[in-house]
C-alpha cells in the first residue's frame, strides 16, 4: 500500500518536473516531513538521471534563526553537510541555502539590544523576523531570476485539524498547485499532503535516505514531543511554531516548553537545564511590569521595554550560561549569542544612555574578545578620565553611568521636572546598597 503511494508521487513529481522549467525549492526543516519531501524529490532525480534527462535546478532551503536548540541545531547542521557532501558526490543539480535573519531582526537584538518583551500570543514579533522575511525574500529574489518557482512543502492534511483546514481552503490548479499568498509568481505543491503520519514514519523506516540513515532523526523524535515541522515559507497556521520539537529554545509563545522538557529527561541531556531555566526567566520577566519601562520607545505611556539594567542582566546571564556550557564541552564551535549580535545590542543600547559600552564589557569577561569602539561612546581614554575624577571624588563610577542613563532617558521628554526626584532616589539607592533598575 505504501509502496503504491510512494510509486504515485515519484511519478507524479517526475512529471511535473518535466512539465516546464521553473526551479523547484524544497523547504528543509530537519524534520520528519521536509525530510520526506527531499528523500523523494531526490529519488525522483536519481531515476531521471538514470533515464538521461536533463535536470533542472533544485533549491533545497533551510532556516537558522541563531536560537535554534543547540540539540537541533547540531542535527541539522549535520545533515545539511551530509546532504550537500552527496549533491557533490552525485554531481546533482541541487543547491543548499541556509537563510538566517538579519542582525538587526535576530532575536537577541531585538530583546536584549531594543528590549522588546519576550514574544507571546499577543506580540509574536518573532516568527516573521526571524524565518518568515529572510525565506521571502530569497524566494523572491529567485522568482525575480526565474520568473517563477515551485515551493515543494511537506505539509500534511493528517498533522492536524488547522492543517486540514487550510489545505483544503487551497486553491490548487489543475496540476495540484497553489498561489504562494505573499510572493508572486511562485506556487506551492504539497506531495504529500495525503499521507499519514504512519506513513511517514513507514517510509523513513524503511527507507534511508541516499544521503543516509535516519537514526538519528528517529532519536531526536524519541527524546521529545510534538508532531509538525514548522514551515518557513508559509505563515504557520499553528499557535506557534515553537510547538514543534524544531522550533526555538528561547521560545516564549508556548506556555510551556515541552520538547525541552522532554528531552532534558533523558541522560545525558540534563546539561539543558541552564537553557530552559532562561528561558522560563525571559517568561516570567515579561509579565512583571517592574522589569520594563513605564513608557513605550515612542514615548506613550504604557508597560514599554525591558529596563537596560534588565537586558544587562539578561546578557551578563546568557554569556555565562554559554561560557559554562562551552567548558563543559556541550557547545562545540557554537555560540548562544554571536560577536555580530553582541555589537549590535552595543549600539542599540547606546540609545538608551549606555555611554560605557556594557555589552562589550561583559563579553571580555567571559573571553569573548570583541574589537569594537564606537564613536559616539565614551573611548577608553575618556573612561580612564571620568574613573578617574570618580576615584579623586569618592564617587562609584556604576553610580555616574545610573546617573547619566536616567538623565538620557529624559531625553524626548518636554517636562523634565520629575528628573531630579529620580535622580536623588537614584543617589538614595545607591547609599543604602539598593541596586538601581535603569
Ligand atoms: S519557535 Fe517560538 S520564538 Fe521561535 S520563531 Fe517560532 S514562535 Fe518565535
Amino acid at each position: 500500500m505504501l509502496d503504491t503511494k510512494i510509486r504515485s508521487v515519484i511519478n507524479k513529481l517526475k512529471k511535473e518536473f518535466l512539465a516546464d522549467t521553473r526551479p523547484w525549492v524544497v523547504t528543509f526543516s530537519g524534520g520528519k516531513d521536509s525530510t520526506t519531501v527531499l528523500q523523494l524529490v531526490t529519488e525522483m532525480l536519481l531515476e531521471l538521471r538514470t533515464e538521461n534527462k536533463n535536470l533542472k535546478k533544485v533549491y533545497i532551503v533551510s532556516s537558522d534563526t541563531g536560537v535554534e536548540m543547540p540539540v537541533i541545531e547540531d542535527y541539522t547542521g549535520n545533515k545539511l553537510i551530509q546532504i550537500e557532501s552527496y549533491i557533490k558526490k552525485e554531481k546533482l543539480n541541487m543547491e543548499v541555502h541556509l537563510l538566517k535573519p538579519k542582525v538587526t531582526d535576530s532575536f537577541w537584538t531585538l530583546l536584549l539590544g531594543k528590549g522588546y518583551p519576550s514574544p507571546n500570543q499577543n506580540f509574536r514579533w518573532c516568527t516573521d523576523r526571524m524565518k518568515i522575511k529572510p525565506a521571502t525574500n530569497f524566494l523572491k529574489s529567485l522568482t525575480i531570476k526565474n520568473e517563477s518557482i515551485l515551493m515543494l512543502l511537506g505539509v500534511r492534511s493528517d498533522e492536524s485539524q488547522a492543517r486540514a483546514q487550510s489545505i483544503e481552503k487551497r486553491d490548487e490548479n489543475h496540476r495540484g498547485f497553489s498561489k504562494h499568498n505573499d510572493i508572486p509568481n511562485a506556487f506551492v505543491y504539497s506531495p504529500i499532503k495525503n499521507w499519514t503520519n504512519a506513513d511517514v514514519w513507514t517510509y523513513l523506516s524503511k527507507y534511508p535516505a541516499p544521503w543516509g540513515k535516519h537514526n538519528d532523526m528517529m532519536v531526536l523524535y524519541d527524546k521529545g514531543s510534538g508532531e509538525a515541522d514548522c514551515n518557513i515559507a508559509l505563515n504557520p497556521e499553528a499557535a506557534s511554531c515553537g510547538k514543534t520539537r524544531f522550533g526555538c529554545w528561547v521560545c516564549t509563545v508556548v506556555s510551556k516548553d515541552k520538547s525541552m522538557e522532554n528531552m532534558m529527561r533523558n541522560k545525558g541531556d540534563e546539561w539543558m537545564e541552564p537553557l530552559h531555566h532562561f528561558r522560563n526567566k525571559l517568561d516570567e520577566y515579561r509579565y512583571d511590569h517592574s522589569k520594563r519601562q513605564p513608557r513605550r520607545r515612542n514615548g506613550q505611556k504604557s508597560v514599554g521595554p525591558f529596563l537596560l539594567s534588565v537586558r544587562k542582566d539578561f546578557l551578563q546571564e546568557l554569556l555565562e550560561i554559554e561560557q559554562s556550557l562551552i567548558q563543559q564541552g556541550k557547545m562545540g564551535n557554537k555560540k548562544l549569542i554571536s560577536d555580530e549580535e553582541i555589537i549590535q545590542i552595543q549600539k542599540e543600547w547606546l540609545h538608551d544612555g549606555d555611554f560605557f559600552e556594557s555589552a562589550i564589557k561583559m563579553a571580555h569577561s567571559v573571553n569573548r574578545l570583541i574589537n569594537y569602539e564606537s564613536v559616539k561612546s565614551f573611548n577608553g581614554e575618556d573612561r580612564k578620565f571620568i574613573e578617574a575624577i570618580c576615584d579623586k571624588n569618592h564617587i562609584p563610577v556604576k553610580l555616574i553611568e545610573d546617573l547619566m542613563q536616567k538623565e538620557h532617558s529624559y531625553r524626548h521628554q518636554i517636562k523634565r521636572t520629575k528628573i531630579f526626584t529620580d535622580m536623588e532616589k537614584l543617589v538614595e539607592n545607591f547609599a543604602n546598597g539598593v541596586v538601581n533598575e535603569v
